[in-house]
């Protein structure tokens, strides 16, 4: 009887969940989603266009949706307005972190559930920032510090498609299609590399530095000679996910007739996409610090009238630096991702195929403003 009674309850407690999140079922997410109002069939079919190439190309999943209620075994996308969400996490039932400030301006992949959330917020800048530059000939960091200056809603007559209805007819070839375009698919493919690769949590702690604040603390990220074993794996984690990306991206050629010779679709576009990721990093960099170097550089670079505006509005976000540079949903270091897009250039499809980048000149802008951070903190701690 009493042999019967520990089987009994050993059967029991075999039985009982160990975590309760693990019989959460991941279609609750799109209720939530569709609840708190943030889904945006925003360009759908462009939209799906591009995740179509990609995720057809990475040839592991059977398909994808956009917007629709959740398939297991799919890669499930959802374009989320992150102006509609609320500061709090929608989705903490579900150890996935989606707030207003935490998708902003990006997208995430959530590894387990094989879901992407991608912020229209972040499609409708990449439109504006490419139409700014193709037509009005603003270099990417006044583009973007202008519409970050003005707001989004200003640019409404660019990217809004009941206003341009040229967006959803243009040629493959036209240039902001062909940034734009070649920027989102470089987002998407990195972001299914994430999914490709799995979960593969950062876990191992290092030693921690001492810092007077929060702000301090949040900047030492962005020194790589500060930074430890936990800094690294995360950047081999984001380098795979390039890796990934690029591999994806050098297998997918314009649909023929289109040019005279086939060439790489989305190559442009990707290359593009670094400067603009550095771009916005840069203009964030005028709330996260207060370096008077940083200021004055980014004066000169922007024009006085859009500094201005941007200062004017400035709000302590206390989001620090380690955000605007390292944030945890975009390629981590966009330095690597740009050496990781050199190689498309291996590619005989490839505009660049034996040239060199052309690049160069943003990325020192970017590396300046990097090292003029790291000194001001080195200088104050005596690093
Ligand atoms: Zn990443």
């Amino acid at each position: 009887m009493f042999r019967f009674l520990v089987i009994l309850l050993f059967a029991l407690s075999t039985a009982l969940p160990v975590k309760a999140d693990q019989s959460i079922s991941p279609s609750g997410i799109y209720t939530i989603l569709q609840k708190n109002n943030v889904l945006e069939d925003y360009l759908l079919k462009e939209v799906e266009e591009i995740a179509g190439t990609i995720i057809q190309t990475a040839g592991k999943w059977p398909g994808y949706r956009i917007n629709k209620p959740y398939v297991d075994g799919l890669i499930n996308i959802y374009l989320v307005d992150s102006t509609r969400l609320p500061e709090a996490n929608i989705l903490a039932d579900y150890e996935i972190e989606l707030a207003r400030l935490s998708i902003q301006g990006n997208a995430m992949a959530h590894e387990a559930t094989q879901i992407l959330f991608v912020d229209t917020l972040l499609l409708k800048f990449l439109i504006t920032t490419a139409h700014l530059v193709s037509y009005d000939n603003y270099e990417t960091v006044t583009a973007v510090g202008a519409i970050k200056a003005r707001g989004i809603d200003a640019f409404q007559p660019i990217w809004n498609p009941r206003i341009n209805s040229a967006l959803t007819n243009a040629e493959y070839t036209e240039e902001w299609a062909l940034l734009a375009s070649g920027a989102l698919a470089f987002i998407l493919a990195h972001e299914v590399g994430h999914i490709a690769l799995g979960d593969q949590s950062v876990t191992k702690r290092r030693i921690p530095l001492r810092f007077n604040n929060k702000e301090d603390k949040d900047k030492h990220w962005v020194c790589a000679d500060l930074i430890g074993e936990k800094y690294r794996l995360q950047q081999s984690i984001e380098q795979e996910a390039d890796d990934f990306a690029v591999s994806l991206l050098s297998k997918i050629l314009f649909p023929p007739g289109i040019l005279e010779k086939p060439l790489l679709r989305y190559e442009i576009g990707a290359h593009w996409y670094i400067l603009y990721s550095m771009s916005e990093q840069m203009i964030d960099t005028l709330s996260a610090t207060d370096s008077k170097n940083i200021h004055s550089a980014m004066r000169i670079q922007l024009g006085s009238g859009i500094y201005n505006e941007l200062v004017a509005q400035r709000k302590n976000t206390g989001r620090g630096a380690i955000k605007v540079f390292f944030p945890k949903t975009h390629p981590a270091n966009i330095r690597r991702a740009s050496h990781s897009l050199r190689q498309l250039a291996q590619s005989p499809y490839s505009l660049y195929h034996g040239e060199s980048s052309d690049s160069d000149q943003d990325i020192a802008l970017f590396e300046m403003l990097i090292a003029m951070e790291c000194r001001n903190l080195k200088e104050e701690y005596g690093l």
